[in-house]
């Protein structure tokens, strides 16, 4: 069974593409409210562990537990029914669709047409996108696309959010106020994050504490200041 004062828990999760251990018997624990960063270099499996925690992917051995229930089986909508939403590393706004209509998508899922203005607007102002309302969402800015998305994983009313590398590409400006929407999220609404990041000072501006995979297994676990002052991280890092 689980620990019940965990939102999330791994055991043994692991998954083999081919001949290939991308995710090597992970035991992961997070606490409700918490964000973690998970970082560590270019294929050391971080975006598969993400997946498999949506139901994106399915393990090759291993359980996953979510709010006191094992969730190894589950498709990924019967996950998101539960709380569990995710960002993914590649941009999945509609582009051709304008920011409200984006919304609508997960909205449906959680409130009646009537409650769906006063969500939008909710959700838009928080999110700094009021003024965007009918703009299409092609021709917002990658950050504006970015704060969309992650407004579209909040209108689900997730428990724990996955979000993979959430401010790649983006200007010091944007990066800051992903930064602070991220800190709200976690701080306010008191729901989990894990997020994958690759910039080592976004990651100490949010993060409660990091965790490092290598080769698909968890390397280091601690405060960004043990993380940092690791020379066995730096090692990985600048080994390749
Ligand atoms: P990261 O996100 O940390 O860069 P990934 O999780 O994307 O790493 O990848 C971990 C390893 O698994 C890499 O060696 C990658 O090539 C491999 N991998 C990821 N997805 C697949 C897949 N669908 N099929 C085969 N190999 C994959
Ligand atoms: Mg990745």
């Amino acid at each position: 069974g689980a620990d019940s004062s965990r939102i999330l828990q791994t055991r043994g999760l692991r998954k083999e593409f081919g001949g290939l251990t991308a995710t090597d018997d992970v035991d992961f624990a997070l606490e409700a409210g918490e964000l973690r960063c998970l970082i560590g270099p270019n294929g050391a499996g971080k975006s598969t562990f993400l997946n498999l925690l949506t139901g994106q992917l399915e393990p090759t051995d291993g359980e996953i537990y979510y709010d006191g229930a094992d969730i190894t089986g589950l498709a990924s909508h019967e996950r998101v029914d539960r709380g569990i939403s995710m960002k993914f590393q590649v941009p999945s706004v509609y582009e051709g669709l304008t920011v409200a209509q984006n919304l609508r998508i997960p909205l449906q899922q959680v409130v009646g047409p009537d409650a769906f203005d006063a969500r939008t607007h909710e959700i838009l102002e928080r999110f700094g996108l009021l003024d965007q309302w009918e703009t299409v969402a092609g021709a917002l800015s990658h950050g504006q696309q970015q704060r969309l998305e992650i407004g579209m994983a909040m209108a689900t009313e997730p428990k724990l959010m996955l979000l993979d590398e959430p401010v790649a590409g983006l200007s010091v400006e944007e990066t800051a106020d992903i930064a602070e929407l991220l800190r709200e999220i976690a701080g306010d609404d008191g729901v989990a994050l894990i997020v994958i990041e690759h910039d080592i000072d976004f990651v100490e501006t949010i993060a409660d504490r990091v965790t490092v995979l290598d080769g698909g297994s968890i390397f280091r676990e601690g405060s960004i200041e043990e993380i940092k002052a690791d020379p066995e991280v730096k090692r990985i890092y600048l080994g390749g």
